[in-house]
């Protein structure tokens, strides 16, 4: 048998891996707590909801963040402590305090069933990559075991469907686009992102979601467990 031509596997991770609300929604109330009682003033000038508002203007307000999630969520707590009076030592410190514990709690994920086995047999055979428009870390997580490498929007600047991370991967694992098969949940950022650089694609589509319009994926799955016929499926069309 000729040696399979697929000699990575790339993929998303929130709501691709593990559903990434529940963890966020967690880690936004402890963020929120941990102001309570450390910086109380600015929890009395902004409710929770408030406080979401708050960074989404804040995030319009600057672009030249526009792929630093991290460093905008930071920002806009630092912004909103010192609208409340803050001083900017205690802004910044509290700012990142409170990321810190959002961090903590934001990796706080439920993998997907079978997602550990599925990717412990696929790293077997395949490179597996980590490419997030998020700040999920995988080496955070046991499911980092399975991965070579990660690159998140921070890193490289630039989000999917913008071509740069998919290039980080192809060059970290020194193969061409057809030796690629992209895994993800997005329409948009994912699929057509990676078909734009020419990965194959598996459309991750748990919440049994109809394809919104524009090429389909390769491939469709909505469970992690569809994943290794899927890739011996796009195999088969290449032999
Ligand atoms: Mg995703």
């Amino acid at each position: 048998m000729p040696a399979s031509p697929i000699k990575l596997i790339t993929f998303d991770l929130d709501n691709t891996l593990w559903d990434v609300e529940p963890a966020l929604l967690r880690a936004e109330q402890a963020q929120y707590l941990w102001l309570q009682q450390h910086r109380p003033a600015v929890t009395r000038k902004f409710n929770p909801q408030a406080m979401r508002d708050f960074r989404v203007t804040h995030y319009k307000q600057h672009p030249e963040l526009a792929h630093q999630i991290s460093a905008i969520r930071i920002s806009a707590v630092q912004a909103m402590l010192l609208a409340a009076g803050y001083d900017s030592d205690n802004a910044n410190a509290g700012a990142q305090a409170a990321f810190d514990v959002f961090m903590e709690l934001r990796h706080q994920v439920q993998p997907y069933e079978q997602a550990l086995d599925v990717l412990q047999q696929l790293s077997k055979e395949y490179q597996l990559g980590a490419l997030t428009n998020g700040n999920a870390d995988i080496f955070k997580l046991e499911l980092g075991d399975c991965f070579d490498f990660s690159f998140s929007a921070e890193q490289v600047d630039a989000s999917k469907p913008l071509p740069d991370m998919f290039h980080a991967a192809m060059s970290a694992a020194q193969v061409d686009n057809h030796q690629v098969v992209h895994v993800g949940d997005n329409p948009h950022h994912d699929i057509y992102g990676a078909k734009q650089v020419g990965l194959f694609t598996v459309w991750m589509n748990s919440g049994d979601w109809r394809w919104p319009r524009g090429e389909p994926a390769d491939e469709e799955i909505s469970k992690l467990q569809q994943l290794p016929d899927a890739i011996r499926r796009i195999e088969a069309k290449l032999a």
